[in-house]
């Protein structure tokens, strides 16, 4: 049996909420692994007689110990990269400018289908396995996946396929999700795109079980209330339940929909009202932050509001929203952001990328918090304060990274 004893934590954060704090903060406790589980959390005199010649000792004096982080809204499978794009927008006005600038075709999510399209299975599998290493290497253990670059059949289900063989070779856990609602093909024409998404590719994606939830993006711009409502209830037919993106540009009932048809999670909530968020709050569906993408994208300065849906009661996740227009893997800097930006504490934003995440994934039995009985995921940092991740934003502090039992990351010869 294998076994792994993580020795006086300076700070052993379970995110199980105490009355001191609410992500259950334990000074100089210690952590016995089994197998993938995590055994006991005890004093290491309580400990002590429990550890044999096959045990490894971490010792994590003055270090801080947190359950992995679950990133529950990503893009992660695409092809090439939107480099000359971003460096173009810093000085471009236009997207024809930007185009000139870039030398680039297309710009936006028109130029990552192409990228998607001409990138094959293996150039996809290949450049994913990297940014799901960049991933782990910064602690997160458990990442859900979207398809959505290909915007038609055979590019979409070649990304799902790529996922299924990601989710067999890495020790990350994945959760794959079909985003055929992410644009419409522009030749078919939106009404038709739609169709066709409902009729062939949802029933394929579903009878050949290779998604565990679906997306659809709602807005005034995209598709309708009805188009989403529709997409989410053909997918619960496949047993695939939702997650959606909406209120990010428009207030047209996103949240609304998404909290009457009790989908998992709804991301990006810049134009949540006051009345969805009370409904958010009264409901299982988790409210997703994307401190990242706000940056990046701006949207006039109008942030989605993580201080007053956490106030009202919402559970609110974070997420890196890792795609090409915002190639995010830190989980540093969007720990900073959702504080200095959203007005999330430190304590609200690792809640909110760790259980609250595995919330939104449905996956909270198993991760999320350091419980006895969960499994072992778990992230060894050298620093004896966690805030240290927003204060000293970008750095990387992980010695350590467990999962499901293992050391899969150790940065400890780096330093
Ligand atoms: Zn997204």
């Amino acid at each position: 049996m294998a076994k792994i004893l993580i020795k006086n934590a300076n700070e052993l954060i379970t995110v199980k909420e105490t009355e001191d704090s609410k992500i259950g903060i334990l000074k100089d406790y210690s952590l016995l692994i089994e197998d993938d589980i995590i055994k006991k959390i005890d004093t290491y005199e309580n400990l002590k007689d429990l550890v044999d010649n096959d045990t490894k000792v971490v010792d994590a004096q003055g270090k801080a110990v947190l359950p992995g982080f679950l990133d529950p809204h990503t893009h992660l499978v695409f092809g090439g990269d939107r480099l000359e794009e971003y460096v173009a927008k810093i000085t471009a006005k236009d997207s024809d400018e930007i185009k000139k600038i870039a030398g680039e075709e297309n710009v936006g999510i028109a130029s990552s289908i192409s990228k998607t399209r001409e990138a094959g299975f293996d150039g996809l599998y290949e450049s994913s396995l990297e940014k799901l290493s960049e991933q782990i290497k910064n602690g997160i253990t458990t990442v859900e996946i979207k398809s959505g670059y290909g915007i038609d059949r055979d590019v979409e289900i070649t990304t799902l396929e790529v996922i299924k063989k990601l989710k067999e070779n890495v020790p990350n856990t994945i959760v794959a999700t079909y985003l055929g609602g992410h644009d419409y093909d522009r030749e078919m024409g939106k009404d038709a795109y739609f169709k066709f998404m409902m009729d062939e590719v949802l029933p394929y994606v579903g009878e050949n079980k290779l998604a565990d939830l679906v997306d659809i993006w709602v807005e005034d711009s995209i598709y309708s209330i009805e188009e989403g409502k529709a997409y989410i209830q053909k997918a619960k037919e496949y047993g695939m339940n939702a997650t959606i993106h909406g209120d990010e540009l428009s207030d047209i009932g996103a949240t609304k929909m998404a909290v009457e048809e009790e989908i998992y999670s709804i991301a990006h909530l810049n134009f949540i009202t006051d009345e969805e968020v009370e409904l958010l709050a009264n409901s299982e569906t988790v409210g997703i932050v994307l401190p990242t993408t706000d940056y990046v994208k701006d949207y006039d300065g109008r942030l989605a509001d993580g201080r007053k849906m956490i106030d009202r009661g919402v559970t609110v996740a974070l997420a890196t929203n890792l795609n090409p227009g915002n190639w995010t893997v830190s989980p540093s800097i969007v720990l900073d952001m959702a504080a200095k930006r959203h007005g999330m504490t430190p304590e609200e934003g690792i809640k909110g990328f760790t259980l609250n995440a595995a919330k939104a994934l449905r996956l909270d039995k198993e991760y999320g918090s350091l419980e006895e009985g969960k499994k072992a995921d778990i992230q060894i940092w050298d620093t004896d304060d966690y805030r240290n991740i927003v204060y000293r934003h970008g750095v990387n502090f992980i010695d350590y990274v467990i999962k499901h039992g293992e050391i899969v990351v150790d940065r400890t010869n780096c330093k």
